[in-house]
């Protein structure tokens, strides 16, 4: 299948970027890794007028730790958070849904950038951002603004980016002693888009739950933020007792509907099975041992 037609700008500046968008007033598209971009436009279900490719500019692919934040530029390919030792060591969470975005393929060109601007709900990354309290640097006409992950998704396919903004950074607070995170994803056949999705974020201090971030993904317009199911956990022990309670919390939020995936009831049932999972993970990796 081919694209329709259109005009093709790579800027080697983001100020450059930011202004062809703003020329096609909403009728450009940013182009990334073109692994969800591409196949929309291919099924006629996107037709840009014209695609800003930014990937010939500088800059914009690097994990680091820099100033209180784990810092991932806009470009940085999936594969490359897959392969990253510090995300092993210190964001296992982000290991965890890399190794099971899509394939080797897929992962070689999608960008973090791309999985978590697309709006998708069934992506893996958004679920992962919302429970680690992430938030995004955006680049546009008047400057670099911030958009915490939980008010970042509006609907499905539908974010809070204006259409002459570009996500340059993906910023993660960095992780503290007592702190572990998991995700937790239910596919049909490896390399596929979830089922169900499950991601935690917990900081135990004491044998208490200080604090923790739920996201949920696939079960609603956008990836779901689980604050009730969070919240109960905080100033509980950790262990099957409040873990339990934290995931009917989860499904209660869920929103599935019944597709080619599964029904609407299994979906739930399984948000419940792998937050419970993902909990027991996250507080081992948090040094609990629950
Ligand atoms: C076969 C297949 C299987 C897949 N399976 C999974 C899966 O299991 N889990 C999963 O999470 N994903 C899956 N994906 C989607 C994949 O992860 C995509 O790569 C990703 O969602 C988009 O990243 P990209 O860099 O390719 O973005 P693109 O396709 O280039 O762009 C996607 C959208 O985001 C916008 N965009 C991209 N970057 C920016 C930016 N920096 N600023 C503003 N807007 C931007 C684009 O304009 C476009 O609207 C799959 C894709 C394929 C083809």
């Amino acid at each position: 299948m081919i694209p329709p037609r259109f005009e093709y700008f790579a800027p080697s500046t983001l100020d450059e970027a930011v202004e062809i968008l703003g020329r096609y007033g909403g009728e450009a598209k940013v182009l990334a890794g073109g692994q969800s971009l591409l196949p929309v436009m291919k099924l006629r279900l996107a037709e840009p007028k014209a695609l800003v490719d930014i990937n010939r500019i500088p800059d914009l692919a690097y994990i680091r730790e820099d100033g209180g934040w784990l810092r991932i530029g806009a470009t940085t390919r999936m594969n490359d958070v897959n392969d990253s030792n510090l995300a092993k060591r210190r964001y296992p969470i982000l290991t965890d849904a890399a190794s099971v975005i899509a394939d080797p393929l897929v992962r070689n060109m999608g960008t973090v950038g791309g999985n978590i601007s697309h709006g998708d709900p069934a992506n893996d990354l958004p679920a992962c951002m919302l429970a680690l309290g992430a938030q995004f640097a955006v680049r546009g006409p008047k400057g670099t603004r911030t958009i915490p992950a939980a008010s970042f998704y509006l609907d499905t396919f539908t974010t809070a980016l204006e259409p002459d903004e570009i996500l340059t950074e993906i910023q993660i607070p960095k992780p503290r002693t007592g702190q572990g995170n998991a995700y937790e994803k239910l596919e049909k056949r490896a390399g596929d888009f979830p089922i169900v999705g499950v991601a935690i974020n917990l900081f135990e201090s004491g044998r208490k739950i200080e604090s923790a971030g739920i996201g949920l993904t696939a079960v609603g317009p956008t990836a779901l933020h689980a604050k009730a199911a969070a919240d109960s956990l905080v100033g509980q022990a950790p262990g099957d007792a409040a873990f339990r309670r934290a995931a009917e919390l989860a499904m209660q939020i869920a929103q599935p509907v019944s597709d080619l995936r599964g029904p609407a009831e299994y979906k739930r049932a399984m948000i419940g099975v792998l937050a419970q999972r993902a909990l027991r993970t996250a507080s081992k990796r948090a040094g609990g041992g629950a």
